[in-house]
């Protein structure tokens, strides 16, 4: 056999091993296991930006919190004053009216502080008892995700003494071809998956350009290795192996 003819072989076995090796990372339980780690995912990052939502709020609150208690000190104040001037027969009805106007305005800043501090408060409960869900609904996905990768792990048991075989079939055409060869092979598959091509009806099989007449005279005599001036793909004899 001809190292192109064995290059071949070793191009077949090669595509069988990963045949089977993506035949096990495509079963229905990997499919399945990668949609709950995808799952899982999510379920950490809405946590996170929950914790993060919270964590914002609350120094909102704290610091609305101050703000409030400034205003009512303020208010106090505005009260006393207020006291003071209606007991004073000095101090005039617009001074008082003007008093009073400022103590509404106040009031309402209160008002409108309050609310938007209880607002805040219960949006902070909401995104608590948000959290809990998702812990709750993260604690099933884990188990089904545990669940799943052990049905994985098994099904790779069962898979290995085939690819194991596969492989072993890889490596022994491989010993049998010179190391220049499959070092080239392996440049030439960085671009086509199949770096080996037939020739048939005088064209390279993996581009599908014809042949000048001196390749297929070179490739008819010789047992040369001849590359596709169009791909470069390694050329191999119309029935190989025979
Ligand atoms: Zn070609």
């Amino acid at each position: 056999m001809t190292q192109t003819e064995i290059l071949w072989k070793y191009q077949e076995s090669e595509m069988e091993l990963d045949r089977l090796q993506k035949e096990l990372e495509s079963t229905p339980e990997r499919q399945k296991l990668r949609k709950l780690r995808r799952i899982l995912q999510e379920q950490t990052e809405k946590l996170e930006a929950h914790r993060n939502g919270i964590k914002e709020k609350e120094a909102e609150l704290e610091n609305g919190m101050q703000k409030l208690e400034a205003l009512l000190k303020e208010y106090d104040l505005e009260q006393d004053d207020l006291n003071i001037m209606m007991e004073d027969e000095e101090c005039t009805a617009e001074e008082l009216t003007e008093s009073r106007r400022s103590m509404e305005k106040l009031l309402e800043k209160v008002n409108a502080l309050r609310k938007s501090l209880t607002e805040c408060q219960s949006w902070i409960a909401k995104t608590a008892e948000a959290i809990k869900e998702t812990y709750a609904k993260g604690a099933k996905t884990k188990r089904d995700y545990e669940a799943a990768k052990a049905v994985v792990e098994t099904e790779k048991m069962e898979h290995k003494p085939i690819i194991d075989k596969a492989q072993r079939e890889v490596d022994m055409i491989a010993a049998q071809l010179s190391p220049d060869l499959l070092k080239r092979y392996k440049t030439i598959k960085k671009k086509h998956p199949n770096p080996v091509a037939r020739v048939t009806d005088n064209r390279c099989s993996g581009c599908g350009m014809s042949l000048p007449m001196n390749t297929i005279k070179k490739f008819s005599t010789g047992t040369a290795i001849i590359e596709c001036e169009n791909c470069a793909r390694i050329l191999c004899c119309e029935k190989p192996g025979e």
